[in-house]
């Protein structure tokens, strides 16, 4: 066992995945960064143990996974069983959650903490996570997310996203935060349903627009609404990208309507989401139908997976294995092809690290040392089994192993 966030200049023997199955590989690492990618070298004085030399036992070497949506400031992980009490709805949940979280202690940098951990055990190096910003907690979320995520030293790469969950113009001093959470440093605002929440689609998205073309984030906005006005609702968003060049800086969360629109109509829209940047996140939803990965690729509007709230107020569910929500959304969509599974385990891994801010990884020399091993054959079967995670390096320190 290492000591946590120790760092990690050798990992020797382990396969990647442009390697051949039997090609074994050393990974050297300096600081954050990998070095150098030279075959596995197996005489007697490579295998003793050196400082910051970890013995990789033949294992598959994925790049980490990235958690693309994730709600790190409410759970109640590692707290006595919270029995659900709302109702069904979106707005059932988001009533329930303000009327207990503060008996929870919610938002508290000790939970974050733990989740994070759990995401981390799973082997997820980076992250994008909303944090609820509201008339009731102001900015304090983001305050305990910075908190938490510092104790990890770097090692763990996470972006910010403001998040109104509570509506954005139907609570007036909500804009205010949003403008300053992004005065004060986040990586993008949110926004939630503009049509379903706020009642003002055209108001909200103005809005959210309007800061970001003034402080240059990002826009990450949940949008739950189903086939036509959903499609409308990121037609808003489309027609305001192309007018104000604010190209690669919105991502639809979500965005069930895509899934449920008539063939044509949706390729139609995800043409033109590819030729704005417009990217997306899923969470794999078990009762709608899943993006589909050709039409998406084929247009070039990049997506990635993410675990949504875990074990919060508005679902028991979750482990934090984002693993785990890939190979939902591979056995959801039927994908049994190798060249899909593996192109699952990408998105999952080093092609979802721009959700993060980070270049993709695909562990190759100057590639961030951002590591899983996985006792597994292939990527494939990684995919599929979900095996444990065997070690967990993020920014060349060892976490997990
Ligand atoms: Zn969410």
């Amino acid at each position: 066992m290492s000591s946590p966030l120790s760092p990690v200049t050798l990992i020797r023997n382990v396969r990647v995945p442009y390697g051949g199955a039997d090609h074994a590989v050393d990974i050297a690492v300096e600081g954050d960064t990998i070095t150098a990618v030279p075959p596995a070298d197996r005489s007697a004085a490579s295998t003793a143990t050196a400082p910051g030399s970890y013995d990789g036992r033949g294992l598959l070497a994925l790049p980490g996974l990235v958690n693309a949506h994730a709600h790190i400031d409410k759970s109640w992980w590692g707290l006595p069983w919270q029995s659900y009490g709302g109702e069904g709805t979106t707005e059932g949940r988001i009533r329930h959650e303000r009327a207990r979280r503060d008996e929870i202690g919610m938002p508290s940098v000790e939970i974050t903490r733990r989740v994070l951990d759990q995401f981390v055990a799973h082997g997820t190096t980076a992250l994008r996570t909303h944090v609820d910003v509201d008339l009731g907690l102001g900015l304090r979320g983001i305050e305990v997310v910075r908190e938490a995520l510092a104790a990890y030293g770097g090692a763990l790469t996470a972006q910010i996203v403001a998040f109104p969950q509570d509506g954005v113009l139907r609570r007036p001093g909500v804009l205010a935060l949003l403008e300053q959470a992004a005065r004060e440093g986040v990586d993008h605002i949110g926004g939630l349903d503009p049509a379903t929440i706020d009642r003002d689609p055209v108001g909200q998205i103005d809005a959210l627009v309007g800061l970001s073309a003034e402080h240059g984030v990002g826009i990450d906005i949940h949008l739950h609404d189903p086939a036509e006005l959903g499609a409308f609702q990121i037609e808003l968003v489309l027609d305001r990208v192309e007018r104000l060049g604010l190209e690669g800086r919105v991502t639809i969360a979500h965005g069930f309507a895509v899934a449920q629109l008539a063939d044509s109509r949706r390729r139609d829209l995800l043409a033109r989401m590819g030729e704005a940047g417009v990217t997306m996140t899923t969470v794999a939803p078990l009762r709608l139908p899943q993006l589909p990965l050709h039409e998406l690729d084929e247009h070039g509007v990049a997506f990635a997976f993410g675990t949504d709230g875990v074990r919060d107020l508005w679902s028991p569910y979750g482990t934090g294995d984002l693993l785990g929500i890939a190979w939902q959304y591979a056995r959801a969509s039927s994908l049994v092809h190798d060249d899909d599974l593996r192109r699952v385990v990408e998105i999952a891994t080093g092609a979802g690290a721009p959700f993060a801010g980070l270049p993709a990884n695909e562990l190759r020399v100057g590639d961030r040392a951002d590591i899983v091993l996985i006792d597994a054959e292939n990527p494939m079967d990684s995919l599929v089994r979900t095996p444990p995670r065997e070690a967990v390096i993020a920014g060349g320190r060892l976490l997990v192993g």
